[in-house]
């Protein structure tokens, strides 16, 4: 089983690349992959992105963005095994390496993908927010103006089960199968319940659970149950504070009870039966 890189994953990749490559130049690309590159062709993304300083990187939800000297923005979504790790040009390749930026000062990022999922697009500034795959998510889950109001607003808005809510990128964008099943335990509440049945101080919990959550998994640079490094190669911590994901049989750290496995969407929720409904 591939657990992808959620917010707290793509956010530590951020925080550790970002103090690296900010003002650095990208004096050269290679592509041993053309496919990662969606947009535009792989020649005119390499021959666009030779000369250009980072400026700035930031995230929205699962995407990472790189914004450049000449008004574009180097957007990189991880997918499910992808990885940017920040090395000195003296460490060859491995042979899971799909693209190298070549920085100035002899150091390069590598981006990584056993899978072969993952994505870059290289657009304009002004082009960011008519583009489809950022312009439909919805406010990052630990945006400063996420407010509690918001976010019930937001969620009235939805139908079907709360589990597939969270994981809606529309709704708002950076959950994944590993935070959801922890966020639902957090909040109490059962993965399969209905949006439309949450009483307003449910919902209210639901709110608090998606921020102590996310932000704890910051805080612990991620969970690596497998693949997932950060941006210097190390991985994270969240894997030994999980309470629910992959844990299977193992008792409720609440109650004790065994933690159930279900099916929901082609994904497994895991959950208490005593400490959510
Ligand atoms: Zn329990």
């Amino acid at each position: 089983m591939i657990e992808m890189p959620e917010l707290p994953e793509v956010e530590t990749v951020l925080r550790t690349l970002k103090p690296k490559v900010l003002s650095r130049k990208i004096n050269r690309v290679t592509v041993f992959n053309e496919k990662t590159i969606k947009k535009p062709d792989a020649a005119t993304f390499t021959r666009c992105l030779e000369g250009q300083q980072i400026t700035d990187i930031n995230r929205h939800g699962k995407y990472l963005l790189f914004e450049l000297s000449f008004s574009m923005v180097l957007v990189v979504h991880l997918r499910m095994t992808g990885r940017l790790i920040y090395k000195d040009s003296s460490v060859s390749p491995d042979r899971y390496t799909c693209i190298i930026f070549h920085l100035d000062e002899g150091k390069e990022i590598h981006f990584q993908d056993v899978r072969k999922f993952g994505t870059m697009y290289l657009i304009r500034c002004d082009e960011l927010d008519s583009f489809p795959p950022l312009c439909i998510l919805g406010p990052d889950a630990l945006d400063p103006q996420l407010t509690p109001d918001l976010f019930i607003k937001r969620l009235e808005r939805r139908n079907g089960q709360v589990k597939g809510v969270l994981l809606n990128q529309s709704f708002i964008a950076g959950i994944g199968n590993i935070y959801a099943n922890e966020i639902l335990w957090t909040a109490g509440i059962h993965p399969e319940r209905r949006v439309d049945s949450l009483r307003s101080w449910e919902k209210e919990r639901l709110y608090h659970a998606v921020r102590e959550v996310l932000s704890t998994a910051v805080k612990l640079r991620g969970t690596s149950l497998r693949d997932y490094v950060d941006g210097d190669g190390n991985r994270g911590e969240y894997q030994h504070h999980r309470r629910v994901h992959r844990r299977e049989g193992e008792p409720c750290p609440l109650c004790g009870h065994p933690i159930i496995r279900i099916k929901q969407g082609g994904r497994s929720s895991y959950y208490c039966k005593i400490c959510q409904n």
